[in-house]
């Protein structure tokens, strides 16, 4: 069941939150370096209706804001006692991003994720077996949710296959914690193995990290090999674990981390502000709203999405999102955007005639592709390659996405498989 905050109407959500930015505002400009610097010259900031006004904040912003005396960046708020944990993201380039939070901005986080995974139906008594690491990343905090949850949670960690199945044989969980391409890869591991996956006692998939849990062909894949309800939860590191998560209506993710989180869309172009109304697609952009270590201003997310804003049947009000694909995976092809996990699931339609695997293997660096986009698709155990099949591929494709591919059938086992987060691209 859903919590009273959860169903209470978005108009009455709307009003708490002005409140609270409007705080969140006064706080960033008395004890925010980098956000009094940011917003200088600002007489007025105005309310949240006027929030498109102010200015986006990058990563790299933040990045770059970083000293030898002040690693973590000029957006830190607090003085050093009053942070209790500092997690990081993986920094491509070496060093990484410190994000540190105080005792309560970790009870918040702690509060969303447990509303987000709880929207998926698993309640207290019942058995998790999770396989995020709780090491140095952000996702580690969501764990904390379980217990909140009442659920009785078994650690798994990553990348650790025969622990997991030999947990799931003895232990009997009812749930399972993991990243989709992980959910995709154990029914193969198991099919190999001779382990019935689908009369296990794992009834319900918690599936996060990255796109591909909300994608109807992908998860009935995910759903048919593990004879489970596969929903899907998101978040990102700067701002939050497991912001949204989806509820058993599988209609896109709630904002768990309503109250705690204020939600925008942009053109990612252009970066102007798009109306947050149903049927409308951006890229994801998030302020904080009760945060104290280092709260962040319209931190642009990279997540690309898709909004619902029409009543849930599960009572949850406010908006819902689909994750189309990350900005930053993003090829454009002779002027049309094309996201690899949208090829993924055109091309998971074509199962059991292929295994559901993708690799976009673009010709030029960079963004801007010339067509035909190469795409090689792997096909199912056992199946020969056929051009009639690659031919059909092709042109749904094209139908789908409005993109020209050349479609490259391989043997099955070709592409590699992840524990964690699948690539679906190779520059
Ligand atoms: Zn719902």
């Amino acid at each position: 069941m859903p919590d009273e905050i959860e169903t209470r109407p978005w108009s009455d959500q709307l009003a708490a939150d002005e409140r609270a930015y409007r705080a969140q505002l006064d706080y960033l400009l008395e004890h925010s370096p980098f956000y009094r610097d940011k917003l200088a010259g600002l007489s007025w900031a105005g309310g949240l209706a006027e929030i498109a006004e102010l200015p986006l904040t990058e990563k790299t912003e933040l990045r770059a804001s970083t000293t030898a005396d002040n690693p973590i960046g000029a957006h830190l708020c607090v003085p050093r006692e009053d942070i209790v944990r500092i997690y990081s993201t993986s920094g491509t380039t070496g060093t990484p991003s410190y994000i540190p939070l105080t005792a309560g901005d970790l009870d918040n986080w702690v509060i969303g994720s447990a509303r987000s995974y709880a929207a998926s139906g698993a309640r207290a008594g019942e058995r998790v077996v999770s396989t995020y690491s709780a090491g140095p990343f952000v996702a580690g905090a969501a764990l904390a949710a379980f217990d909140r949850i009442g659920l009785s949670h078994v650690p798994v960690g990553t990348g650790n296959t025969a622990r997991l199945l030999t947990a799931i044989e003895l232990l009997r969980p009812e749930i399972v914690a993991l990243t989709p391409s992980y959910a995709a890869h154990l029914i193969e591991v198991a099919a190999e193995r001779g382990i019935d996956l689908a009369g296990s006692s794992v009834t319900r998939l918690l599936v996060a990290g990255e796109p591909g849990g909300g994608e109807p062909a992908f998860r009935d894949r995910l759903e048919r090999g593990w004879r489970a309800r596969v929903t899907e939860a998101m978040g990102i590191g700067d701002i939050g674990p497991s912001l949204w998560g989806e509820c058993e209506q599988q209609d896109g993710m709630h904002l768990g981390a309503r109250g705690f989180v204020h939600a925008e869309l942009i053109d990612p172009d252009s970066e102007s502000a798009r109306e947050l109304e149903d049927g409308a697609s951006g890229e994801l952009v998030l302020t904080h709203l009760r945060h104290q270590a280092a709260p962040l201003l319209r931190f642009r997310t990279r997540d690309h999405v898709q909004v619902q804003m029409t009543p849930c049947a599960c009572g949850r009000t406010g908006p819902r999102v689909r994750c189309i694909g990350r900005t930053d995976d993003m090829l454009i092809v002779r002027g049309v955007n094309v996201f690899p996990s949208a090829v993924r699931e055109v091309v998971s339609g074509f199962a059991p005639d292929v295994s559901g695997h993708i690799r976009v293997r673009p010709r030029a660096a960079g963004v801007k592709q010339e067509p035909p986009l190469p795409v090689s698709v792997e096909l199912a155990q056992d199946r020969a390659p056929d051009d009639s099949l690659a031919e059909s591929i092709r042109e749904r494709l094209r139908s789908v996405l409005v993109v020209q591919t050349d479609v490259q059938l391989v043997p099955w086992g070709s592409l590699e498989r992840s524990d964690y987060k699948s690539k679906l691209v190779d520059h």
